[in-house]
């Protein structure tokens, strides 16, 4: 008789930065516990990347595991275009519900357990329906979603502290979140997008159980309080657990021929001297402020790697949907004569570069980062350190946590999240800090020991290793009782 594996369903958002951690989450359930693993993945418009990636071998080789992209919708009627990216996804992850709901229905046998992401919480009533186990995963830190978890328990008074007179947010056993640190459903909860953002965190406590992007080792504070049920565990009601970092291995997203001449450049040049500028798949920085980062660059005079992409003058997140749409003229915006006075020590690449690669190659010895969780983890399993520029939504958290909590990063200057200019000589004082000075060399042992310890925590009988495999006998207990269910005992 065939034995039956226990099936998960995962539900990524859309958005690379949402859909790279699921995808990586639903690879270890396949190869470390043998499972079944359909994600779904909700598309955007410019899904060019995105189908490279969900149709890379590492995922299509595998014949437990299949990637199905959610038909695109058209959110033009319900949703205004100058409305907030995460406004878009709410509303694009609501239109997908019933694509997802009759495919799940047509599933047979049906899985066992579903899994979504920050936002995908509506779809978890779908999972109570189907008779399947519900989990959460939260590709991020465990400061973030203690955030999220203390955010409905919050008063008035408490909001209108943090809202109005700015103070920080408290949080039962973790670190305050200071204002200028914030999230942005706290800036205003008369927004529907607060409500929306409450929504999300209450239906949380519903989840059999959240899986976090962390481990131990790197939040060790965060996650006691979570079981501790005189601090955030008496909110926090159901169990969390750290099972990362699940970050992309070296392995090529993008157009191949662009890979291997960014790594051919890399290989000419020594350890650990290149500095990598990116903000993740769709930040983007104004016209001014890119003169100023290139001009940064080239008074560093230190070696680097930027992925340009064409500025924006409003929304930072602005091409956060619309990765890989256009790739054209990116140069044009870059001070006259920059690429020809840097072309010994500086490649520029349009748009999207292979960034796990670049991170994973010993010639990189710097990172300067939006602090997206996903690009922070890959620096610190490459032992990469960080200088933070924060865009949006968690990342100034994520950049406080690396600066001020783990010592893996210098900050920029905080004001540039708000529309601020980071002058060239403070970009060029920073780069050289990582680079070349001593505090450069103390974060570089730092972010070694980091990555050592998150070895540590994903190898058989760490940390991480034994939270997922506890999810993975709640799945397998679920599976038996599905099983017995069918049967009519
Ligand atoms: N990424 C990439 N090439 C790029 C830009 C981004 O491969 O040129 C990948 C990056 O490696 C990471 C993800 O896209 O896995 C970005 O996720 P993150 O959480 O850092 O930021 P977000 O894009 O969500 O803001």
């Amino acid at each position: 008789m065939k034995i039956q594996k226990p099936h998960a369903v995962l539900v990524a958002s859309p958005g690379m930065g949402h859909l790279i951690p699921v995808l990586e989450l639903g690879k270890r359930f396949v190869s470390q516990h043998d499972f079944q693993v359909t994600v779904f993945a909700a598309s955007t418009e410019a899904s060019t990347v995105q189908s490279h990636l969900q149709n890379s071998p590492e995922y299509t080789n595998n014949n437990l595991f299949k990637v199905v992209s959610l038909p695109s919708v058209d959110t033009s009627a319900s949703v205004d275009t100058d409305a907030t990216v995460a406004t878009k996804i709410i509303v694009m992850m609501h239109e997908s519900l019933p694509a997802l709901r009759s495919a799940i229905s047509a599933m047979k046998p049906r899985p066992t357990a579903m899994i979504v992401d920050l936002f995908g919480t509506e779809a978890m009533a779908m999972a109570d329906e189907f008779g399947m186990l519900k989990y959460m995963f939260i590709a991020s830190n465990a400061w973030f979603l203690a955030a999220m978890i203390y955010a409905p328990a919050l008063d008035e008074k408490g909001l209108d502290e943090h809202a109005n007179q700015k103070l920080p947010m408290k949080i039962p056993g973790c670190t305050a979140v200071r204002f200028d640190d914030t999230l942005e459903p706290f800036l205003n909860a008369n927004d529907p997008m607060f409500q929306g953002f409450l929504l999300a965190c209450m239906a949380m406590s519903t989840a059999d159980g959240i899986l976090v992007n962390t481990w131990e080792d790197l939040e060790p504070k965060t996650l006691a309080a979570f079981r501790d049920t005189k601090l955030l565990g008496r909110v926090a009601k159901a169990p969390v657990y750290p099972i990362g970092p699940l970050a992309r291995p070296v392995g090529p997203v993008g157009p191949p021929v662009l890979r291997s001449h960014v790594l051919d450049w890399l290989d000419t040049k020594p350890t650990e001297s290149v500095i990598y500028v990116s903000f993740g798949s769709g930040g983007s920085l104004s016209a001014k402020q890119m003169i100023e980062l290139a001009w940064g660059l080239e008074l560093s005079q230190q070696r680097f790697v930027w992925v340009v992409r064409p500025p924006i003058e409003n929304d930072v997140s602005e091409s956060y949907l619309t990765v890989g749409k256009d790739s054209n003229g990116v140069h044009d915006y870059l001070p006259e004569g920059f690429l020809s006075r840097t072309h010994c020590i500086g490649l520029v690449i349009p748009m999207w570069a292979p960034q796990a690669e670049i991170l994973g190659h010993p010639s990189v010895g710097g990172f300067l980062s939006h602090c997206g969780w996903n690009s922070t983890l890959e620096s610190i399993v490459n032992g990469v350190p960080m200088i933070g520029w924060p865009l949006f939504a968690e990342q100034k958290m994520n950049a406080t946590l690396l600066t001020e909590e783990i010592g893996v990063a210098v900050r920029c200057n905080p004001a540039a999240a708000d529309g601020m200019l980071v002058g060239r000589e403070e970009i060029k004082t920073m780069v050289r800090r990582v680079t070349v000075e001593k505090q450069g060399h103390a974060m570089r042992s730092r972010v070694k020991e980091a990555k050592c310890s998150a070895e540590k925590a994903l190898s058989r009988g760490g940390s991480s290793y034994n939270s997922l495999t506890h999810v993975v006998e709640e799945c397998e207990t679920g599976l038996q009782g599905l099983i017995a269910k069918s049967h009519g005992s």
